[in-house]
């Protein structure tokens, strides 16, 4: 069964999740929920999916960077991304420090703002503490592309969305994306939007 993603606009995108305790993150409910975020997810398909993307304002999200698909896409643009497969984990309650703020520009989408993408600055390299989906605290040291997957999906847990952060001015249709800007470099990105931070 999958769940329905909600799109921007549903108010539930802009509320804080609550915190879960260990003993209702072992419940049947919550344990369901992590294997229908992940059939979700993976259906979409994405990388990562918080609650409050399903219309529940808790502190969870279920990430998964697929190393089988990333072997398929152009290693260019993976080498340009810092990306390599992320294998599926859950984050509840997490607590994010971003170790490298050095900003890093890439295109980015989310499932909750279907169709479009947009250039978003994101710090390199981030250290996270959280639960697992058993409950227990997990430390996680990210950077490149997982970094950006985490600093994505935790926004989301205070209700906010990358197109908070985005560059307004590169956003755009996923195809128009594909079609005119995928693969520039971020300098000529700049000129061609007319973007001047
Ligand atoms: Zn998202």
């Amino acid at each position: 069964m999958l769940l329905k993603i909600v799109q921007t606009g549903d108010p539930v995108l802009r509320q804080t999740g609550r915190t879960l305790s260990k003993k209702e993150i072992l419940s049947p409910g919550i344990q369901q929920l992590v294997e229908l975020m992940r059939e979700t997810m993976r259906d979409a398909p994405g990388v990562g999916l918080a609650a409050p993307q399903v219309g529940l304002p808790l502190q969870l999200a279920v990430i998964e960077d697929d190393a089988e698909a990333l072997s398929r896409a152009p290693k260019e643009r993976l080498k340009s991304q810092e990306r390599r497969g992320v294998p599926f984990h859950v984050v509840i309650n997490p607590k994010i420090e971003l170790v490298d703020p050095t900003p890093v520009t890439q295109f980015e989408g989310c499932l909750s703002v279907s169709g479009f993408s947009a250039l978003v600055p994101r710090a390199r390299g981030v250290k996270v503490e959280a639960l697992d989906h058993k409950g227990r605290p997990v430390k996680i040291e990210a950077s490149g592309w997982y970094a950006r997957i985490l600093q994505h999906e935790i926004d989301h847990l205070h209700g906010t969305l990358y197109i908070d952060r985005m560059h307004t001015r590169s956003y755009s249709t996923v195809e128009n994306q594909a079609r005119h800007l995928e693969g520039l470099p971020l300098k000529e990105l700049k000129d061609l939007l007319a973007i001047k931070e």
